[in-house]
């Protein structure tokens, strides 16, 4: 099969996150079996979904990985002129969820299997593929986990985010936290035998809008379109009647971070403010008060240096030698990257398509990317320079 019919088939398998991907990870394993090539699933916690990752050549030198996330985003509330989860043929694009962002790609390495399979690599080719990376990496983290006791890891990684081709350097990290305030409540007219959980929760949250002031004046790179670290609250909820002092306060917060910029930091500062100032003023008129803090999802970001072995490497076998500009959206490149895997992003489609209703992906971008992987088959064959 080539890129464009393998494409067909993955886009009909409806990988929503949070919805299993077995069945497009036993499509991807039998068809590596077909070839030979031996693979392992690393599953999440209650055995719904998996990755998969699989080496093709030696296994004692690191060589390079081929990374991409098998979810997609949900279709719900689009309005699409075809059937999402059937690739419809356009002209030059192809349509369906998960075309760019990023069955496109996956359908471009797995066109290479038999390539990769029939040649003797002095170099290996890594395949990594996650499942839940569009709710917050989930999938990557577990993979990264159980890499760390890989005797030998991969030394380059490619990342296959739509990104036209293009060879991306960096990407900003993100954090995101739910906070529960917890108070006593009580009858307003009596506001001081209680512990207003509201406005300890308004505090923290102008703690943190501060810290926003600052953190933007401190560091600032203009390689990116919000070229500052920024912090913000989505959402808040608390209290029942006006009468009555609130119990309880929920928030959620994010910060996307600047990948120069030290993210452990900032979340401790928050902390901090939080367990060190708030707390005890809030426990010495109530000791079963709290603020609790629950991680929703975590990525670091990618900063990866121009003069680094991975884009070399990808300048010698990309027809599109371009670096393009830093971008906004987060992948799992940094995840890898901090595993010591040299890592960047290229891949076919743009990220403006992903997402959205109709998602495309040109044939065009679809053969360049097949000739990447044709490109990277021959220099594995012929160098182990990468090893
Ligand atoms: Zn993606």
């Amino acid at each position: 099969m080539n890129s464009e019919q393998l494409l067909a088939r993955l886009i009909a398998f409806d990988t929503t996150s949070t919805r299993s991907n077995l069945e497009l990870i036993d499509f991807l394993r039998n068809l590596l079996d077909d070839h030979g090539i031996e693979s392992q699933l690393v599953p999440s916690e209650d055995n719904t979904r998996a990755n998969l990752y699989a080496t093709i050549g030696p296994d004692d030198v690191g060589g390079i990985m081929l990374s991409g996330h098998t979810d997609v985003v949900p279709t719900t509330g689009q309005d699409w002129h075809s059937d999402p989860y059937r690739m419809k043929t356009e002209d030059k694009l192809l349509l369906g969820r998960g075309a760019c962002d990023m069955k496109g790609f996956i359908a471009c390495v797995l066109a290479g299997l038999p390539q990769m399979a029939a040649e003797r690599l002095q170099t290996p080719i890594h395949l990594a593929f996650s499942y839940d990376e569009e709710i917050g990496c989930v999938g990557a983290r577990r993979l990264v986990e159980s890499m760390t006791a890989f005797e030998v890891k991969p030394r380059l990684g490619l990342i296959g985010e739509p990104t036209s081709m293009n060879m991306v350097l960096g990407h900003k990290g993100k954090v995101s936290f739910r906070v529960t305030v917890k108070g006593l409540s009580c009858h307003s007219a009596y506001i001081s035998s209680g512990v207003n959980a509201v406005e300890y929760a308004a505090e923290l949250i102008a703690f943190i809008r501060g810290m926003n002031r600052r953190v933007r004046e401190q560091l600032v790179d203009d390689s990116y379109t919000v070229p500052h670290t920024t912090f913000h609250v989505g959402n808040i909820n608390g209290g029942t009647a006006l009468n009555i002092v609130p119990q309880q306060c929920q928030f959620e917060f994010e910060i996307r971070n600047l990948p120069q910029q030290d993210l452990d930091a900032l979340v401790h500062e928050i902390r901090h403010y939080a367990s060190d100032v708030l707390l005890p003023d809030m426990r010495s008129r109530h000791p079963g008060s709290d603020i609790h803090f629950d991680e929703i999802s975590y990525y670091p970001g990618l900063h990866t240096d121009p003069a680094s072995a991975v884009i070399a490497c990808t300048r010698a076998i990309n027809p599109i030698d371009e670096i393009g500009d830093n971008v906004s959206f987060g992948t799992e490149a940094g995840l890898f990257d901090g595993l010591g895997i040299n890592s960047l992003i290229c891949g076919p489609g743009s990220i403006e398509q992903a997402h959205k209703p109709d998602e495309f992906v040109s044939r065009e971008q679809l053969r360049h990317c097949d000739t990447m992987i044709e490109n990277l088959v021959h220099r594995c064959r012929e160098t182990a320079e990468f090893g």
